[in-house]
C-alpha cells in the first residue's frame, strides 16, 4: 500500500448525472477498511461480508439529509449470528461481526451472505443524533450477492429506483471494496417531455463495469465516473473522507454499568471484583478495579 492510495480512496463522491436527475455515490474504502478488519481477523469469508456492508452503510448513510448515524445489521440463526455496520454523518465507520468459528463452511474464502446467514434478517436504521429519533426497516436476507439485499431495501423501504452493485476482495494481504449507487430524483419523474430515461442509461454503464475494474487500485474514483458516465455529463461533488473511527467512550461504559442489574454483573465479574470491558467494534479495553465499580454503581 503506497500513500498514494491512501490518498486516492477511503472517502464517498456524491455525483450528479444530467443536471441531476440522477444522484450517486462511489465508496471505496482500503486503509480505513484495513485497519478494521486486521483488528478483528476473522475468516475470510467474514470479513468480506463485513466489508460489503460498511460500504453499503457509506453509500446509504451519505444519502441521510440530517446529521447522525445510519447503521446495517445482520442477525441468523446461522454461522454468522450477528454483522454490523455503523456510518455516521462525519464519515466515521465501526464494524464487528460474531459467528460461529466451529462451522467448516468458514474454510471458503468468499461466500455470499445469504449462504452465511441463511433465514436471517437485515435491519437498516437511520438514527438522528438530535432527536434521537430512529427510522428502520427490516428485510430478509436475499439469495446470492449482498446488492440484491440493498435492492430490496430499496424497492421495499425507500420506493425510490435505485441501483447498486457493492464488491470487495482480499489480496496480497490487503482488502479493498467498493460500491457504486445510483438514484432516479424527482427531477427525472418529472421530466415527461424527455423521451430518454436518463436512469436507464446509467444502469446499463453502471452494470458494465467488471468487478477488476471497479476495485482497481490503479484509477482513481473520479477517473472511473467519468470512465462509465461522461457521456451523461457526470459531475463530481464534495467528497466525504471516511475513517476508522469507533465512538465508545467511559462515559458509555459508566452508563451501561450503571443500568445493569447486580445478577447481571456478577456474571461478568472477575473473583476480586473487579471487570475488564471491551468494545465489540474497536476492541479497546477498559479494567475497573472493584472500588471503581463501587463508586459508579453508588
Ligand atoms: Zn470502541
Amino acid at each position: 500500500m503506497t500513500n498514494d492510495c491512501i490518498e486516492k480512496f477511503d472517502k464517498i463522491i456524491p455525483f450528479t448525472l444530467k443536471k441531476s436527475k440522477v444522484r450517486g455515490r462511489f465508496v471505496k474504502l482500503d486503509k480505513s477498511l484495513n485497519t478494521i478488519l486486521k483488528r478483528h481477523n476473522y475468516e475470510a469469508a467474514i470479513s468480506l461480508s463485513l466489508a460489503d456492508i460498511l460500504c453499503s452503510s457509506c453509500c446509504i448513510g451519505s444519502l441521510l439529509k440530517f446529521n447522525g448515524f445510519f447503521t446495517i445489521q445482520g442477525s441468523s440463526k446461522d454461522t454468522l449470528k450477528t454483522i454490523l455496520a455503523e456510518y455516521s454523518s462525519e464519515g466515521n465507520i465501526r464494524g464487528y461481526a460474531g459467528y460461529d468459528t466451529k462451522k467448516t463452511i468458514l474454510e471458503k474464502d468468499k461466500l455470499n451472505l445469504d449462504q452465511l446467514m441463511s433465514k436471517g434478517h437485515l435491519a437498516f436504521t437511520a438514527i438522528e443524533s438530535k432527536s434521537n429519533k430512529r427510522y428502520q426497516s427490516i428485510i430478509p436476507v436475499q439469495n446470492g450477492n449482498f446488492s440484491n439485499s440493498i435492492d430490496y431495501y430499496f424497492k421495499n423501504s425507500e420506493q425510490i429506483n435505485s441501483e447498486i452493485i457493492c464488491s470487495s476482495d482480499f489480496s496480497n494481504n490487503n482488502y479493498i471494496s467498493a460500491a457504486i449507487l445510483i438514484q432516479r430524483t424527482p427531477k427525472e419523474y418529472n421530466s415527461s417531455n424527455d423521451h430518454c430515461d436518463f436512469f436507464e442509461e446509467a444502469k446499463l454503464f453502471l452494470n458494465s463495469i467488471k468487478k477488476t475494474e471497479l476495485l482497481s487500485r490503479n484509477i482513481s474514483i473520479e477517473d472511473l465516473l467519468y470512465k462509465l458516465f461522461h457521456s451523461l455529463d457526470v459531475r463530481v461533488l464534495e467528497e466525504i473522507k471516511v475513517k476508522d473511527k469507533c465512538r465508545c467512550s467511559f462515559e458509555r461504559v459508566k452508563n451501561t454499568l450503571s443500568n445493569i442489574s447486580e445478577s447481571e454483573l456478577s456474571d461478568i465479574k472477575f473473583s476480586d471484583g473487579s471487570l475488564d470491558i471491551k468494545c465489540e467494534f474497536c476492541k479497546k479495553l477498559t479494567s475497573l478495579s472493584k472500588e471503581d465499580l463501587y463508586s459508579i454503581r453508588k
